[in-house]
């Protein structure tokens, strides 16, 4: 993680921690979906007391995903009393605002120094929503006294950068080495993430996670937390990062690791999924075919993945496009690997499809689609499938 390392992809369960059986199960679940790091909650006992039945279960059935614990008001007690969580868990995430008040600083060093014992890394996590109040009030009273105070929203935000350099620095002088230091500051709004994450990029060279905090439900948190993270990691700031979009009652928890990899290959940083290109559509459409064609396409990408990864290495790079008609269908069609334009309203019902540029065939009748993607197939196992040869 860090310096040259490519920006990882983060998520977290919202299980019960304590119920091994549905951790492990949605561990799982975001592992295959592509998170690189699962972060779980340990608040009591018996969330501590899972941690090392969790990891074990998981390495049984060959997930290697690191499990980060999150700690907050208690992680100093569950930490010493239970050694098997402290050195099952990969790293431990700390929030400064939420170790206690008045021995802040010892709690927080008792933890260092478990991570120090274990040798383990720590996520000094500052958020918006539980921010260190002593310090706050400290610095909004020195800001009071001076000749021209500083507007009282400059003052939050540097008291989510103090919170979390202060921190550092205790975590160190108790003796963490540096390189085992991240550091988060999670705002819930977007221009907010953007100026604390600039600062804290300025003043530290500690690897820094992302998010944006309370992004909320659906294409808000969404378009929210993209934004947030598209402009910082343009900048080149971040090395991880979580969408911490809430699911819908029942929804799918590992839609956040898609979004997340959706930004990263959006800005080129990153390919995890072949990309689909389909034009919006508009009045030269022919009904809902043309959508529910893109939408087949796009799901099968997705569901060949998990084995494609491995058979194709080098397959999230390919480029599909599916197009509504001929206006711009040939043509985006012809910069894509593989390409079908789908005959608009007005055309005649002849799909043509392009490979590496050039037209190879034009489909007819009911089953354009099911034919496109026997065409699709071909050309995965063609152009990757003598890549994985080789490479075994
Ligand atoms: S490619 Fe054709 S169907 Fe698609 S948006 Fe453009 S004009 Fe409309």
């Amino acid at each position: 993680m860090g310096s040259a390392h490519p920006v990882a992809v983060q998520s977290m369960t919202n299980t019960d921690t304590a119920d091994v059986t549905a951790t492990v199960a949605q561990v799982t679940e975001l592992a295959c979906v592509g998170s690189e790091l699962v972060r779980v909650t340990v608040s009591n006992d018996a969330s501590a007391l899972a941690i090392r039945e969790i990891t074990s279960q998981l390495a049984d059935q060959g997930v290697s995903v690191p499990i980060i614990g999150d700690f907050h008001y208690n992680g100093h007690l569950l930490l010493t009393k239970y050694p098997d969580c402290a050195a099952a868990l990969a790293k431990y995430r700390i929030n400064p605002g939420n170790v206690g008040q008045k021995r802040r600083d010892e709690n927080f060093s008792t933890i260092i120094r478990v991570a120090l014992e274990h040798d383990k890394p720590v996520r000094i996590g500052v958020n918006w929503g539980s921010l260190d109040q002593n310090l706050l009030t400290d610095l909004m009273d020195e800001n009071a006294r001076r000749a021209e105070p500083a507007d009282a929203r400059d003052v939050m935000l540097n008291a989510m950068v103090e919170s979390a350099m202060r921190s550092a620095r205790l975590a160190e002088e108790v003796g963490l080495p540096h390189d085992r230091i991240v550091l988060s500051a999670k705002m819930s709004q977007v221009q907010d993430l953007v100026a604390v994450y600039r600062k804290l990029a300025v003043l530290s060279d500690y690897p820094l996670h992302l998010g944006l905090t309370e992004a909320g439900l659906g294409a808000k948190g969404i378009v929210a937390s993209s934004a947030g993270l598209a402009i910082l990691l343009q900048e080149g700031i971040g090395d991880t990062i979580r969408v911490s979009v809430t699911p819908a009652p029942g929804g799918d928890r590992s839609e956040e690791v898609r979004v997340a990899q959706h930004v990263l290959q959006a800005l080129g940083l990153r390919s995890f999924l072949p990309q689909v290109s389909a034009c919006p559509g508009c009045g030269r459409t022919t009904s809902t075919f043309f959508q529910e064609m893109a939408e087949r396409i796009q799901c099968y990408l997705r569901d060949q993945m998990p084995s494609w990864r491995h058979s194709y290495p080098g397959v999230e790079q390919l480029r599909v496009a599916v197009m509504g008609c001929v206006v711009n269908g040939p043509g985006e069609s012809k910069h894509a690997d593989i390409g079908i334009s789908l005959p608009g309203s007005t055309e005649e019902p002849r799909a043509p499809v392009y490979i590496d540029g050039s037209l190879s065939v034009t489909l007819k009748g009911d089953r354009i689609v099911d034919e496109f993607l026997e065409i699709l197939n071909g050309y995965v196992d063609e152009k990757y499938g003598r890549t994985s040869c080789s490479v075994e």
